[in-house]
């Protein structure tokens, strides 16, 4: 007993050591992308004097891309580290307060919010904007991170303007993937779509809109194994009925390998308190940003399966801001 009785000591210091500090503030945004960085801006001009937690990728998804041409307002196209960075200086021109940090646990359970931040620090919140955005899906091959920017995309909308009039591969079976394919199909020359099974798991309507788009070739019981090519995508290796006695290896020319299997949104930490659908992304009151806990707004990605936009995300991180403000107006 005597030797055990210092462990158990040091291990009561740690625990009180565990959370260092604890702050309150009015209006508190977990997530530095467009959504995030947009709430910031017209929190700050509401005077809410917004703390912003960028969470380990400051700036969001478009830090990992080079050009964007789709956002309004940079006629000559910008990069998507160069947009960001923008965003964030408009934020702190307003006073909002950018913090390197992450949203470790919440607390939603008392009018007053309880955010954990790093495991150490807690903020007390009367309003919180949730914009933890969403991570698309990989494959896992190390072949997606070569080309990455090169070639690889996870979003058809954002890039298949660069491949108009070239031939490229989406993977995928639901509806996303026969979404991204009949986009692609209305700019590209051709388009694959490498599906694992011998049939799609998009609706009907979906599975139509393929089965009469002509440039649209459906390559059944492929699963991707490498792509290829020297200074960006030329290519992608197949396998065909993979495990049966019919299996083969393909090889097709492609200039774009877009991947269409799905998102996971950066929800989980709020899961306990707030509805989600059954992919995780949060549900909020349609036509605003409220979630189903009063004075917890979410906005961006984490909660819109269908649009996934930067500019999307930005319109929505206003609309939270806006709801924030007056939910603090209401509760003087
Ligand atoms: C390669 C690529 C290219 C794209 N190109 C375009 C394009 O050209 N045009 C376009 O409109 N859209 C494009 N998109 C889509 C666009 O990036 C997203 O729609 C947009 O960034 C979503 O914004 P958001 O603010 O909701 O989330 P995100 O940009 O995903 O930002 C989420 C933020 O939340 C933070 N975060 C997550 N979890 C936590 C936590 N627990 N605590 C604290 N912070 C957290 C992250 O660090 C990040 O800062 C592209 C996406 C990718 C991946």
């Amino acid at each position: 007993m005597e030797i055990f009785k210092p462990m158990n000591l040091q291990r009561d210091d740690q625990k009180k050591s565990a959370i260092e500090t604890t702050e309150k503030i009015k209006c508190l945004i977990i997530g530095s992308g467009p959504a995030g960085y947009t709430a910031a801006i017209y929190a700050a001009r509401a005077n809410l004097k917004p703390v912003v937690y960028t969470g380990l990728q400051a700036g969001g998804q478009l830090t990992t891309t080079t050009e964007v041409d789709n956002y309004p307002g940079y006629p000559g196209g910008v990069t998507g580290p160069e947009m960001m960075e923008d965003f964030k200086k408009q934020a702190e021109r307003f006073g909002a307060e950018v913090r390197f940090g992450i949203a470790t646990a919440v607390d939603f359970s008392s009018k007053i919010h309880k955010v954990t931040i790093d495991e150490n620090k807690i903020i007390e919140a009367e309003s919180v904007i949730i914009s933890t955005g969403a991570t698309a899906k990989y494959l896992g091959l190390e072949a997606e991170t070569k080309y990455a920017g090169m070639g690889v995309s996870a979003c058809a909308t954002c890039d298949g303007f660069f491949y108009r009039e070239k031939d490229v591969a989406v993977v995928g079976g639901g509806d996303t993937a026969a979404e991204e394919a009949t986009y692609l199909a209305g700019l590209c020359r051709k388009v694959y779509l490498i599906v694992r099974r011998d049939v799609l798991r998009a609706s009907k309507t979906m599975q139509d809109k393929v089965a009469n788009t002509s440039n649209i070739e459906i390559l059944w019981e492929h699963q991707t194994v490498d792509l290829f090519g020297e200074n960006g995508v030329e290519g992608v290796t197949l396998v065909k009925k993979k495990g049966t006695s019919a299996e083969e290896i393909v090889k097709i020319k492609i200039d774009g390998f877009f991947l269409a299997i799905g998102h996971t949104p950066n929800s989980e930490i709020f899961r306990k308190y707030l509805e989600t659908d059954a992919v995780g992304y949060i549900k909020t009151i349609p036509g605003t940003s409220k979630t189903i806990v009063p004075g917890v707004f979410a906005c961006g990605d984490v909660q819109d399966p269908h649009y996934r936009q930067a500019v999307t995300a930005a319109g929505s991180g206003c609309m939270a801001a806006i709801d924030a403000e007056r939910y603090l107006s209401e509760m003087k």
